[in-house]
């Protein structure tokens, strides 16, 4: 509760009820809180409706409402106290989200792995030492197999000793609200990442690349750079396929556009058409979150947004830089115009019905049966 006093705070003395963050928010004007100084109040008064609930537990923690707030307030960071101290008196069940308990040994991407022999396969790139460490994310570890072990050769072809970690970054335990095992989580992460001794981690992530800088320790002399940093200042370029005209969906975890410059530059040949949400005010893919444990309507909703957005451009293509959102949004369109960076990149292709078939597969027979059994540990 301390936590969520802290940030309910500000919004009971300076939200101004300007609704600057409500006209951008389709999650802010569904519900009958005129402002989020109102949820402020009724989150500090202990108002609990299913309403209250809902705010807390579909918004997709995405940030367009801080970035659109004059007064610089947090929302984002008052739903994640809210969702701990819920969790803490019993308001939310975390068995909700026990698929994406990334902490526990069993967890939807470890078995995801385990169950189709990605570990066997990738356990050549594990290695115990190296220079350059590449963490691709959970996402496209399990998309991705072919994709992953090119970007391993890629950036070993400088002579740099290379491994792999498919760990996850530990997003969703924050995002559950469940602070006190994500800080555990990141410790056992970084103890593994500094084992292996590297000058220098590469995500592919943009949620991983947020995520890792803000659980590292500052005085650890370690680069955290982004593959659509490296690959853009090697100077590769993607080939132009279809009518050459691209839209790029930025990540939500990517507002700064840190890493969105290197994608657009990765895709200089195209002719660029920007959505009328990109850079700092993107919206969310359906996928943020972690709304699709709680709201599957929710996620289809918010998705469906975005490719209205795409399709409004008139661009041939949309590309994304984080597997997640491209996942969101190819399986919410039978248009097949939905690409990550890196398929195009690598002339790689990710089949995503494909893999919903295989991920609904692996709850199946015999297997099936182990993997419900590791669910229950
Ligand atoms: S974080 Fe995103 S979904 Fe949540 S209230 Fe803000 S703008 Fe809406
Ligand atoms: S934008 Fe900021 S000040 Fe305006 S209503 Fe939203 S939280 Fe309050
Ligand atoms: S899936 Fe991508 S865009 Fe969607 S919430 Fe996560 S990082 Fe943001």
């Amino acid at each position: 509760m301390e936590n969520l006093s802290k940030s309910v705070q500000p919004f009971l003395e300076q939200c101004s009820r300007c609704g600057a963050c409500v006209e951008q928010c389709p999650h802010l004007q569904a519900h009958e809180y005129e402002s989020p100084a109102d949820i402020a109040a009724a989150l500090s008064n202990g108002d609990l409706n299913e309403s209250l609930t809902n705010i807390v537990l579909e918004c997709s923690l995405c940030g367009l409402c801080n970035q659109v707030c004059p007064e610089e307030l947090d929302f984002k960071q008052m739903v994640l106290d809210a969702r701990n101290a819920f969790t803490a008196s019993g308001v939310i069940d975390p068995q909700q989200y026990r698929f994406l308990w990334v902490d526990y040994d069993w967890c939807l991407f470890s078995i995801f792995r385990d169950t189709y022999g990605l570990n066997d396969r990738y356990a050549p790139l594990m290695k115990t030492a190296c220079d350059v460490l590449f963490f691709p994310g959970c996402m496209l570890s399990i998309q991705g197999h072919r994709i992953v072990e090119s970007v391993y050769e890629w950036l070993g072809k400088n002579g740099d000793s290379v491994a792999m970690l498919t760990e996850c970054c530990g997003a969703p335990l924050q995002q559950m609200g469940q602070f006190d095992r994500y800080k555990d989580y990141n410790e056992t992460l970084w103890r593994t990442i500094k084992a292996k001794g590297p000058r220098q981690i590469v995500t592919a992530c943009p949620t991983c690349h947020a995520q890792l800088i803000e659980g590292c320790d500052s005085s650890d002399d370690i680069e955290i750079v982004s593959l659509y940093q490296l690959m853009a200042e090697s100077g590769l370029r993607t080939k132009v396929i279809g009518d050459g005209s691209a839209t790029v969906h930025d990540s939500c975890t990517d507002r700064n556009g840190e890493i969105g410059t290197y994608v657009r530059m990765l895709l200089k040949d195209y002719e660029l058409k920007e959505m009328a949400h990109h850079g700092a005010n993107t919206i969310c893919c359906g996928s943020g979150g972690l709304v699709s444990a709680v709201e599957h309507m929710v996620c289809a909703f918010r998705a469906q947004t975005r490719l209205d957005e795409v399709a409004a451009t008139g661009a041939d293509k949309c590309i994304t830089y984080c597997m997640a959102c491209a996942h969101r949004l190819a399986t919410q369109t039978d248009t097949n115009n939905v690409a990550h960076i890196l398929e195009l990149v690598l002339n790689q292709w990710v089949d995503h019905e494909q893999f919903e078939e295989m991920a609904g597969a692996m709850w199946n027979g015999e297997a099936g049966e182990k993997n419900i059994e590791r669910m229950q540990d």
